[in-house]
C-alpha cells in the first residue's frame, strides 16, 4: 500500500519515495512524505484502530503501525521493522499541575518506549524504509537517544548501525545502549552540529541511510504520537500540547500529524503547539523574536539537557510551519528552571530526563510570569515527556545532593583492582577527529572486516 511521494516543503517538487534523498534536488530545502490519501471515513478508522488493540499481530500491537492508514508508505505490512514501540501512557500529573498553576495537567510519556525515548516512534518507520531501499548500513549523529534507538532497531533489522556522537557530551545511559546494541560508535571531537554535518557528508559515500530527523520517513513515525494521544483521549482535542525543542523534528512531526488529522476530518480544531527550548540552546526562540524570522539565528549550544543541546536545528522551517498551523509559540527556560521542574515531575512518581522537563518549566513560566502568551488555569494541556528518568541518572543524583552545576568537570579513576573480567563481546567506542576522510576510512574498514 504505497501511496507516498517525497515533496519539497519550499518549491513543491515531487520525488520518488524510494530515493535516498533528504533534501530537494532543485532548491535544497527539506522534504515531506506526502500521500494521496484515499477517501477516509474517520469514524470508521477510529473504530478499527481501537479494535486493533485486541489483536496480536505485530503491526496492530505497535502504537505506531496501528495507525498505518496515516503512514501508507510501506509496500507490505509483513516487512515492517517493529519492536513494538509507542503504546506510551497518558498520565495525570497533579503535583506538576499545581507547580505550573493549572487545575489539571496530563503528560504523555514517550520515555516508556523500548529504548526509553520518543526516537523509537520514528526509528521504526525510518528503519523500515532503510530496509525497503536496500541500505547497506544506517547512520546518525546523536546527542544520545537517536543512537540508542537506531542501535537497537538496526540490530533488530540485521543492519550495521553507525553513530557519530559528540565527545563527552552524551549521557552515560544512552552511550551504554549504543555500545550494547552493537552500533559502530564514533566519538567525534566536536559538538552535535559538527557530527550531523559530518554524517550528511560521509553517508552518501558509503551507501548509508541517514536516520536523523532530517529523514522525512522518521518524522512519519513520530507523527503518530499525535494520533495515539488523541486516541487515548477518546479524540478530545487538548487546548495545548507542549514539547521540548532541540533539532525540532518532534515539533515538526506533531504539527504535521495534527494538520493531517484536521484535513482528513478526524478532529475539528487544532491544539496550540508550544515549543520550549533551553536558554543556552534556543535558536528557534531567538529566530522568531528577531527582526528577520525568515532567517535562522544559530547559536553555539550550551545546556546540561544534552538531548536538546543543538545550535543549528535542521527542521526549523518545519517547526515554524507547525507553529503557523497550530497558532503555536516557542519560549525558553533557564537551567535552574529545568532542574526544578524535573524534580517536580519526579514527585508525581513519573520522572524524566532533563530535556523533557523543559515542558513543565516552560508552562510554569507562561502561567506564573505571564510572559509572551497568556494562559488560562483551566486550559486542557498535555505535555510530552520525551525521555526516561534513567537516561541521565548522574544529573538527577547531583541535583538531589545539591551538587549540580551548569559547568563542572569530573574525573573518575579506578583506585584498586583485581580479578579482571574479559570483554569478549566488547564494542568499544572509537575516538576520531572531526574529519570526513578519516571517518569514511574507519567505517569502510569496519564494513570490510564484516564485523
Ligand atoms: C531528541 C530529543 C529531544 C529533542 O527532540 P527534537 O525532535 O530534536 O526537537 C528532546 N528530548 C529528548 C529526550 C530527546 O531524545
Amino acid at each position: 500500500m504505497n501511496l507516498a511521494r517525497l515533496q519539497c516543503i519550499h518549491c513543491g517538487t515531487d520525488f520518488e519515495p524510494s530515493a535516498l534523498l533528504y533534501r530537494c534536488r532543485e532548491c535544497g530545502d527539506l522534504l515531506d512524505v506526502v500521500y494521496d490519501f484515499p477517501d477516509t471515513d474517520a469514524e470508521q478508522l477510529k473504530h478499527t484502530w481501537r479494535q486493533r488493540r485486541a489483536s496480536l499481530a505485530p503491526a496492530d500491537v505497535s502504537g505506531v503501525w496501528r495507525y498505518r492508514e496515516l503512514i501508507p508508505f510501506y509496500d507490505d505490512v509483513s516487512n515492517i521493522v517493529t519492536y513494538p514501540e509507542g503504546n506510551t501512557p497518558l498520565l495525570e500529573a497533579p503535583e506538576s499541575a499545581r507547580y505550573v498553576g493549572l487545575n489539571r495537567l496530563q503528560v504523555k510519556h514517550q520515555g516508556y518506549n523500548p529504548t526509553g525515548s520518543f526516537k523509537d516512534n520514528g526509528m521504526t518507520t525510518g528503519v523500515t524504509q532503510a530496509v525497503a531501499v536496500g541500505a547497506r548500513a544506517v547512520a546518525c549523529a546523536s546527542t544520545g537517544n537517536t543512537s540508542a534507538s537506531m542501535g537497537a532497531y538496526a540490530a533488530r533489522a540485521g543492519l550495521l548501525g553507525v553513530v557519530l556522537i559528540p565527545e563527552g557530551q552524551v549521557a552515560f545511559g544512552k552511550l551504554s545502549q549504543a555500545l550494547d546494541y552493537g552500533a559502530l560508535t564514533l566519538q567525534i571531537q566536536g559538538d552535535f552540529d559538527t557530527a550531523l554535518r559530518l554524517v550528511t557528508e560521509v553517508a552518501p559515500e558509503i551507501g548509508m541511510y541517514i536516520l536523523n530527523s532530517i529523514n522525512p520517513f522518521r518524522l512519519e513515525g513520530q507523527k503518530t504520537i499525535a494520533v495515539e494521544m488523541l486516541d487515548q483521549r477518546d479524540w478530545q482535542v487538548p487546548d495545548r500540547v507542549v514539547v521540548p525543542g532541540g533539532n525540532l523534528g518532534n515539533s515538526s512531526s506533531l504539527g504535521k500529524g495534527f494538520e493531517e488529522l484536521y484535513e482528513l476530518g478526524f478532529i475539528d480544531r487544532m491544539p496550540h503547539l508550544t515549543i520550549i527550548q533551553a536558554e543556552g540552546a534556543a535558536p528557534l526562540y531567538k529566530t522568531v523574536t528577531s527582526d528577520h524570522p525568515d532567517k535562522l539565528v544559530t547559536v553555539h549550544a550550551k545546556t546540561l539537557a544534552t538531548a536538546i543541546k543543538i545550535g543549528q536545528p535542521v527542521s526549523w522551517k518545519k517547526a515554524m510551519r507547525a507553529m503557523d498551523w497550530t497558532d503555536g509559540w516557542v519560549t525558553q527556560v533557564s537551567e535552574q528552571e529545568i532542574a526544578d521542574a524535573k524534580a517536580v515531575i519526579g514527585r508525581d512518581g513519573i520522572g524524566c530526563e532533563p530535556a523533557s522537563a523543559t515542558t513543565v518549566a516552560g508552562l510554569r513560566k507562561l502561567l506564573v510570569e505571564g510572559t509572551d502568551e497568556p494562559l488560562d488555569p483551566d486550559e486542557d494541556v498535555v505535555v510530552l515527556l520525551t525521555g526516561h528518568v534513567l537516561k541521565d541518572p548522574d544529573y538527577t543524583v547531583r541535583y538531589h545532593l545539591g551538587e549540580l552545576y551548569a559547568d563542572y568537570v569530573v574525573e573518575t579513576t579506578i583506585t584498586e583492582k583485581s580479578d579482571h573480567l574479559r570483554s569478549t563481546y566488547a564494542n568499544r567506542p572509537i575516538e576520531v577527529p572531526a574529519d570526513r576522510d578519516t571517518i569514511v576510512e574507519v567505517i569502510q574498514q569496519h564494513l570490510s572486516h564484516g564485523s
